[in-house]
């Protein structure tokens, strides 16, 4: 049939008005927030022109990428999402418990380390990962990359001591806070050991937990701290361990020579029940009661590594609480875009399992990893690389005395990774600058 002008008018003038109708008929929904407010269900950037990296979680790890990705190659753009408004350094916090440096000392701003290299800082909470469709979702907005880097830290394990008891693990972190999260139980904790009256304050250890040997001297400065001040305090280390690891020597020697009268050493103490409101704790070495306490619940990978789907599982199928990586390249082994770098890295050699999770390995995983995209994006294959460690510790602030330990690796000839550890366990003031002089070096590298 042919259609005739005047019927095609007519007909086409009732599709208008059944098209203009339809559009009526929908209901007009007004965006209820102002533009600059977004949900989780928005975007919080524009779909990226070239090659995105989205750094989650600005730590050690974090910061340290942001600045390598743009240093190997500026035509990246990086994003990096933190909870946290400012940065503050766990490492050197054990001297900032006992003013021997300051707040500023610790705490570096992002805005102003994010203008000078270009990069993007977000501060947000990361609340989901679609690896899929490769997007981050942040408490204000989702963010799409072509690569991630999970900076994502720690979690404290408080099932593994409370089960799904919600109220003992809140007590116990609001009372007695570990502060190894950068956040504010470091401030609780140094009102805690400054204003201590007297009595047992027990530390217990988990392992493995962040930076093995900071928890002794946590313990040797906080005993300083009790003698200067002529406090009546004893520092109860309860070490699941039979002695402190690394620098055994070292630390050994402080406790019975500087300590003998602050610091209680109790070897094989695992942790069988913690009970926070009677300050009581019961361990395979005996039993404690407590006047203060640093609860050092067993550590994990941060919530985020969690969240991303990337925790590994153990022998007993179980999850094994830290990222499964490729234990060279560091990224997923099914989803190779995904790269863990830092404390949430799991299991890398059957020789020593894991790196030890300390901020100076975070850093160089950070240049690794950097390294790995940078060169995966101008299509060239990566050339493996490892990190290294070095860890200072003072033990002794009158006067100020280091011990340190060094870790090596290397490949063997089957391709797997070697540790080689060093300890330095004479006390000594040269190793307290060299110590300076590393933390130095280390926010110049994250923050100049
Ligand atoms: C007392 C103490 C002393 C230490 N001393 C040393 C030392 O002398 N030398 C050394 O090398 N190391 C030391 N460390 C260890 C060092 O702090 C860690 O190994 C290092 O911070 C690990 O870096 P990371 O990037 O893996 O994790 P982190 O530095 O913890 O970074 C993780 C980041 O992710 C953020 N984040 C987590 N979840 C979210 C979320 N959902 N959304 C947004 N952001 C999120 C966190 O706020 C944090 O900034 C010490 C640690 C402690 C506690």
């Amino acid at each position: 049939m042919t259609i005739s002008r005047r019927r095609f008018l007519a007909s086409a003038g009732a599709l208008g008005a059944t098209a203009t109708a339809s559009v009526l008929a929908q209901p007009v929904t007004p965006r209820p927030l102002p533009f600059l407010i977004s949900t989780s269900s928005d975007p919080l950037l524009p779909k990226p022109g070239g090659k995105r990296v989205v750094i989650c979680g600005g730590g050690w790890g974090g910061i340290s990428a942001a600045k390598q990705l743009k240093k190997n190659d500026p035509g990246i753009e990086v994003v990096v999402l933190e909870r946290n408004p400012v940065f503050f350094s766990c490492p050197m916090s054990n001297k900032w418990l006992v003013d021997v440096v300051d707040t500023n000392y610790l705490t570096w701003s992002y805005l102003d380390v994010a203008q000078t290299h270009d990069y993007r800082f977000i501060q947000t909470e990361v609340v989901a990962f679609e690896r899929e469709r490769r997007r981050v979702v942040t408490a204000q907005g989702y963010v799409d990359y072509d690569y991630l880097i999970l900076g994502a830290g720690i979690r404290y394990n408080y099932e593994a001591w409370f089960g799904n008891d919600r109220k003992a693990a809140d007590f116990t972190r609001a009372r007695y806070p570990a502060a190894y999260i950068p956040n504010a139980e470091h401030f609780a904790l140094k009102a805690g050991i400054q204003n201590f009256k007297g009595g047992d304050l027990v530390m217990t250890l988990p392992p493995p937990h962040r930076c093995p040997p900071s928890p002794y001297e946590r313990a040797c400065l906080i005993a300083g701290l009790f003698k200067q001040n002529k406090v009546k305090g004893r520092v109860i280390i309860l070490d699941p361990k039979d002695s402190p690891k690394p620098i055994t020597e070292g630390f050994q020697e402080a406790f019975a020579t500087l300590y003998k009268d602050q610091i209680t050493y109790v070897p094989k103490a695992v942790i069988q029940e913690v009970d926070p409101f009677n300050k009581r704790i019961r361990t395979a070495a005996g039993d404690f009661r407590f006047d203060h306490g640093i609860l050092m619940a067993p550590h994990q990978a941060g919530d985020m590594a969690w969240k991303a789907g990337v925790i590994g599982r153990g022998a007993d199928g179980k999850p094994s609480g830290w990222a499964a990586v490729d234990p060279v390249f560091l990224n997923l082994k099914d989803d190779q875009n995904v790269y863990v770098i830092g404390d949430a890295v799991g299991l890398v050699s059957p020789q020593f399992s894991f790196y030890p999770k300390a901020g100076h390995v975070a850093n160089a995983h950070a240049r690794i990893v950097a390294r790995y995209i940078a060169d995966r994006v101008a299509g060239k294959a990566p050339k493996a690389a490892l990190p290294d460690n070095l860890c200072f510790m003072m033990v002794n602030t009158a006067p100020r005395e280091d011990v340190a330990v060094r870790f090596r690796y290397h490949f063997n000839e089957q391709g797997v990774i070697i540790q080689e550890q060093i300890d330095d366990n004479l006390r000594r003031d040269d190793l307290v600058s060299e110590d300076f002089q590393w933390a130095s070096r280390m926010y110049e590298d994250m923050f100049s």
